[in-house]
């Protein structure tokens, strides 16, 4: 066999799991179709500390560009909440790039300029085919993105409900001064059915600004468009220069459905994982795993199930509220998301910590206590829409 395990996609899922299985003494090849690592980027440019302390990095001054305290949620009438949560605008092309480079000196053999084209399983092997030719292991990760063929190839359905992806453009765009604010500012109401518009400071004057929509087909063109004159009018600007777009799709509330196979492990959003650091934890959780699979010797779906048992444990909770959340989002009408945003409005917030159970009951009792008509609001979630 050319490696124990083969890893498809050097997406932040993939990296980290390659990592992972190396680091725990099993020979692991990395295929990326891209010929240079992160280039072209993936539109993906900023995340919060929270999530990247669960996986146990910590953010480098590499690829970080812009620090930020925290997030505003702007209701369809201006109402906003403040939520302190520090996080970093972040040059995705050099984040690849720093960790690309961090787990080649663990031992992975990263093969860049390589696409995989099929999967083939014959007794206790893998064949990788590829456009260098066949590679073969005994176990494969799939960590190919949101579009994975791979996934397709297989037959598995790694998504509970695909119909659910939010499909997203990101602007990078500059005008003097756009960059300086220290919080993000995300949008919320039906001018962006299902989610949200975005406005991401990157430092000096440079800024992203993105929407992002689910169930209105795959091209979020017509809302960014209208976003972005909106979002002149807000910001008082003339004219803005735009340096880049980047699109493509987020499996925000999709619920990782069926990851795992015989010999075969899906992570990041090829399993509907959504988000960089959760993408991360969760191709450690199945670096982890595969490499104990392959020194016992033993990699049927019954051997690999630690890893949907720890992912559940650590998320499952958490997607399902997130998916409830967005959900009912996507099915309030503006004055309703007005209702409840004025009863967050200028409070201070900072109580709510814990578990994402924890916080949801937190939400839930502060709302019960300041207006308890406003929890009413939440029955759009029962609506047919
Ligand atoms: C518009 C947009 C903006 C987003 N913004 C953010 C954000 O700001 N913060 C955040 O946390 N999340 C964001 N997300 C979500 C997040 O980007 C993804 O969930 C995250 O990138 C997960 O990455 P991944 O591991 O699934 O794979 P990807 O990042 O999609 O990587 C897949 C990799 O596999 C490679 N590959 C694909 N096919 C093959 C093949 N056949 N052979 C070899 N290699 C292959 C690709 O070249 C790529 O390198 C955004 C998503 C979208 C669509």
């Amino acid at each position: 066999m050319d490696a124990d395990i083969i890893v498809i996609g050097a997406s932040p899922a993939g990296l980290m799991a390659a990592r992972n299985a190396c680091e725990k003494g099993v020979a692991v090849i990395l295929l990326e179709k891209k010929e240079e690592i992160g280039n072209p980027p993936h539109p993906a440019n900023s995340f919060f500390k929270g999530m990247l302390d669960k996986c146990g990095e910590k953010a480098d001054p590499s690829y970080v560009v812009h620090y930020l305290k925290g997030m505003k949620i702007i209701s369809p009438s201006g109402r906003t909440v403040e939520v302190e949560a520090p996080g970093y605008a972040i040059d995705k092309t050099e984040f690849d790039r720093f960790y690309a480079k961090k787990i080649m000196k663990t031992g992975v053999d990263l093969r860049t300029g390589v696409k995989v084209q099929d999967i083939q399983k014959e007794g206790e092997k893998f064949t990788v085919n590829t456009s260098a030719g066949e590679f073969t292991s005994k176990l494969v990760i799939i960590s190919d993105g949101i579009n994975s063929k791979m996934v397709s190839h297989l037959g598995l359905k790694t998504m509970k409900y695909p119909e659910d992806i939010a499909w997203g453009i990101e602007l990078d765009i500059r005008s003097p001064g756009l960059g300086k604010p220290k919080m993000f500012e995300y949008y919320v109401g039906n001018h962006a059915p299902g989610w949200k518009t975005t406005y991401a400071p990157r430092g000096g004057d440079n800024a992203a600004i993105g929407a992002y929509v689910r169930r209105c087909g795959t091209d979020a063109t017509p809302y960014l468009n209208a976003w972005v004159e909106k979002f002149k009018k807000f910001k008082g600007l003339e004219e803005l220069e735009i340096v880049r777009k980047l699109s493509g799709g987020d499996p925000i509330v999709t619920i990782p459905n069926q990851y795992i196979t015989d010999g075969i492990m899906v992570a990041g959003g090829a399993a509907g994982q959504s988000g960089i650091g959760y993408a991360m934890r969760a191709g450690q959780i199945c670096g982890d795993v595969a490499a104990d699979a392959i020194r016992k010797g033993d990699v049927p779906k019954s051997a690999l199930l630690d890893y949907r048992k720890t992912w559940e444990k650590e998320f499952k909770a958490e997607h399902y509220l997130g998916r409830i959340g967005l959900e009912t989002l996507r099915k309030m009408t503006d004055r309703e998301i007005d209702e409840i945003t004025k009863v967050f409005e200028k409070e201070d917030l900072s109580f709510i910590h814990g578990s994402s159970v924890e916080q949801a009951m937190q939400v839930f009792a502060f709302m019960l206590k300041k207006k308890p008509s406003a929890i009413l609001r939440c029955r759009a979630l029962l609506r047919n829409k």
